[in-house]
């Protein structure tokens, strides 16, 4: 028995050091209407999952209805599971505040994606304060008395190649403008230079993953550093007005690769953060899906010259976990599960694969997306490593 023991002793030295990981998971009740799911089925389903894996944390938002959120918030902390609300920031909040629109360097509001009803959304302008403060106040006004835990910031950014080039160089507001000018970028320069270089304006000499893309063109890539600390530092204003009410902060964020072009500087969020949830999609066929919008960059810059081909394969989630590491706060990235056919054809294979890699990387744990309540069973019981 004694060698026994010993060999188990030997076989656990050998073995990397075992952390168990936590998990978020995400309720979309859609919209800000009348929530999709009672608290009864939500309760319930949480209930169920948080039998197979361990849930740490419940994201859920945003409908207006507060009772649901008392009601699961109830059972949440009987359990022990921190309830954060799922709150969008720089679009989607104009049914209950309004803003003022993002627009390009052409005085235009970029075009939408409009895959399906709820991907449709208009993006508002980072640097004006009344956005920052409305979404601040949408938080004091409509959920400070529903018993939240903290609060995961969504859309975070401006649109993205989704709605081509001109997502991508806003917001050109005259107040961004000005914000810009105090950076340094003057984006009449900018938008000179992109209109004699077109495509060429956003041409790279490399790509690391520690640092990113090198735009071959100081003028991007000035404009592109500039956007990163306007954008997050709007972003971190509100993340802190948050943090000062004693609520937990996550963050939903683009993939290291492509955070630069949406206004996501890693430096800068991370310090504001308690949690970053960077969106490791490589199934997802969608908005955020890391092949689907790096697609879109290469689609609408066709004559942009040497950006990489990549494939994603295990190999390239390693590089974006890896380009993480360097950050202070917890991490948990996000890793889709729920299945669409044509657009987010997952397995159990590929989210055991997925938080294998995050795993290695001795982060904290996974975000489940989209939407726990419609994922399928296979996709979470693999997680629990009851199955082989
Ligand atoms: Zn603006």
């Amino acid at each position: 028995m004694l060698s026994g023991l010993l060999l188990l002793a030997a076989c656990r030295s050998n073995a990397p050091a075992e952390q168990q990981p936590g998990y978020i998971v995400q309720v979309s009740l859609g919209g800000w209407n009348s929530p999709d799911y009672t608290a009864d089925r939500i309760v319930s389903r949480i209930d169920s999952v948080s039998s197979l894996i361990n849930v740490e944390k419940v994201i859920i938002g945003w409908s207006l209805d507060k009772e649901i959120y008392r009601q699961v918030g109830e059972y949440l902390h009987s359990k022990d599971i921190r309830m954060l609300l799922w709150l969008p920031v720089f679009a989607e909040t104009e049914d209950v505040c309004d803003n003022s629109p993002a627009i390009d360097l052409w005085g235009e509001v970029p075009s939408n994606y409009d895959l399906a009803a709820g991907e449709d959304f208009r993006f508002n302008c980072p640097s004006d304060p009344h956005n920052a403060a409305n979404v601040v106040a949408i938080y004091d006004r409509l959920f400070s008395d529903c018993g939240f835990d903290g609060v995961f910031l969504d859309r975070i950014r401006t649109q993205s190649f989704v709605g081509g080039i001109s997502g991508v160089l806003s917001c050109g507001c005259p107040l961004c403008a000005e914000a810009y000018a105090r950076e340094g970028v003057d984006l009449e320069i900018v938008k000179k230079e992109w209109d004699s270089q077109g495509d060429a304006f956003l041409s790279v000499t490399g790509y690391d993953p520690a640092k990113g893309f090198s735009f071959a063109n100081p003028v991007a890539a000035a404009f592109f550093e500039a956007k990163g600390r306007l954008v997050s530092g709007s972003v971190s204003a509100v993340a802190d007005s948050l943090r000062s009410r004693g609520l937990e902060v996550g963050m939903d964020l683009f993939a290291p690769f492509m955070a630069p072009f949406v206004g996501q500087d890693y430096s800068i969020l991370a310090q504001h953060a308690d949690f970053i949830k960077p969106m490791l999609y490589r199934k997802t066929y969608a908005p955020a899906g890391m092949g689907f919008e790096y697609e879109l960059l290469r689609k609408a810059v066709p004559g942009a010259t040497s950006y990489p081909e990549f494939t994603m394969d295990v190999a390239f989630l390693d590089s974006q976990l890896e380009a993480m590491e360097p950050y202070a706060c917890a991490k948990y990235p996000g890793i889709e599960i729920n299945y669409r056919a044509g657009v987010a054809e997952t397995s159990p294979e590929y989210v055991t694969e997925s938080l294998d890699a995050v795993m290695r990387h001795h982060f904290d744990g996974a975000v489940l997306s989209w939407n726990i309540m419609e994922a399928p069973d296979s996709h979470i019981a693999c997680l629990g490593g009851n199955n082989d």
